[in-house]
């Protein structure tokens, strides 16, 4: 008997899980699982959203010309060098399966996002994790794992589900010592939410070299994850590449009225920033006044050392806050078991995580 087989390495996915949305028994949820916008989208992203019902027979703009042009005048790039899609995830997706294969290997770092190896997988890659120090991606581990075979490596910056980050400089040593036919992806899915001087997206690297794309997407500090929108600056062969493998619409009507609609609303980015720069140190340091150690984050979210067992381990800490309706995200599939994430969320539902946590902490002293 024979039955249709699908490629090597598919079968060895752990398919993603998304964070957890609702818990059974509780009144009211806080969801901190999937580092989304604690203040949600643009209001005039919903009413581009809304508006666009009308229009629901046409396919949509194939190119994103239009949401390509926005995003090169809001962030001062060229709109040819731009590519979108359907979360940045299928960008990741799409350029791994464009430029590795079966024997090829997928550089990330050893707490990187998870999206990496397993789009490594899916195009029979061999997903290849380097070592980190201090939860901290090493430029030099980095390139002391590149070998011959490597033709991806995958930098989220900063991080999820740790937070932390590479220097403008680290990034461009790190492109200096990778070969010029290797391509260096630089995730910066959290970039919006970054105001440190030493930070760079990674727009100049991949301006100046032809081996280097930066990703970015709405889902973040946009507000807009539902709709699935992220994009892309690369070198021009790449864009190319990426022209030829795409699905022609994959980027639906909806989401691009919605995404110009929220680049268009500067103000209301700047007040998801503002929150963040108030919630996220606020969490931070009650977190450490409660003698827990939280992994110093840049990001919407900060992941908090619980430990792997006993009474206040982190496994422990999520089943007494989900009991009470707040839901972090469980990280052991990172790598990282003793620790749980939180996104920022609205002002009464981070001091209800403090409070969950300092009760949990209590009840398990006694
Ligand atoms: C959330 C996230 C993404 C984004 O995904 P979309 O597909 O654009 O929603 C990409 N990279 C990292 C590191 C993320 O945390």
């Amino acid at each position: 008997m024979t039955s249709p087989r699908p490629r090597a390495g598919i079968l060895d996915i752990s398919p993603y899980v998304g964070g957890d949305s609702d818990v059974e028994g509780a009144a009211r949820t806080i969801k901190l699982s999937s580092n989304e916008s604690a203040i949600g989208p643009s209001p005039a992203a919903i009413e581009a959203y809304r508006a666009l019902a009308a229009e629901l027979h046409r396919y949509p703009d194939g190119g994103s010309d239009s949401l390509r042009r926005t995003i090169a005048e809001t962030f001062g790039l060229e709109a040819e060098r731009i590519i979108t899609g359907n979360g940045s995830d299928e960008i990741i997706g799409t350029l791994v399966s464009a430029y590795t294969g079966p024997g090829d290997e997928v550089l990330y770092s050893q707490h990187g996002f998870l999206m990496y190896p397993i789009a490594a997988k899916a195009a029979g890659a061999i997903p290849v994790a380097a070592p980190e120090s201090d939860h901290t991606a090493s430029v030099d581990a980095f390139l002391a794992a590149v070998t011959p075979r490597t033709r991806v490596v995958f930098v989220a910056n900063p991080n999820n589900p740790t937070g932390t980050y590479l220097p403008a400089g680290e990034l461009e040593r790190l492109r200096a010592g990778l070969p010029d036919d290797v391509l260096l992806v630089i995730d910066a899915a959290y970039a919006e939410f970054v105001s440190r001087n030493d930070y760079d997206a990674g727009a100049e690297l991949a301006r100046g070299a032809d081996n280097v794309v930066m990703t970015r997407t709405f889902s973040k500090l946009y507000g807009l994850a539902a709709l699935r929108v992220g994009w892309a600056y690369a070198p021009a062969d790449v864009v190319g590449v990426y022209h030829r493998v795409r699905g022609p619409f994959n980027v639906n009507a909806a989401a691009q009225a919605a995404a110009i609609a929220a680049l268009r609303d500067q103000e209301h980015a700047h007040k998801a920033r503002k929150h963040n720069d108030v919630w996220l140190p606020w969490l931070t340091a009650e977190f450490q006044r409660l003698g827990l150690t939280p992994i110093p984050s840049i990001a919407n979210f900060v992941t908090v050392d619980f430990g792997a067992d006993g009474p206040t381990s982190a496994p422990a800490a999520l089943a007494y806050l989900n009991a009470h309706g707040i839901l972090p995200r469980a990280v052991a599939g990172y790598g990282l078991p003793g620790h749980l994430r939180f996104s920022i969320g609205l002002e009464d539902e981070n001091r209800a995580v403090i409070e969950a946590v300092e009760a949990f902490l209590a009840t398990s002293d006694e």
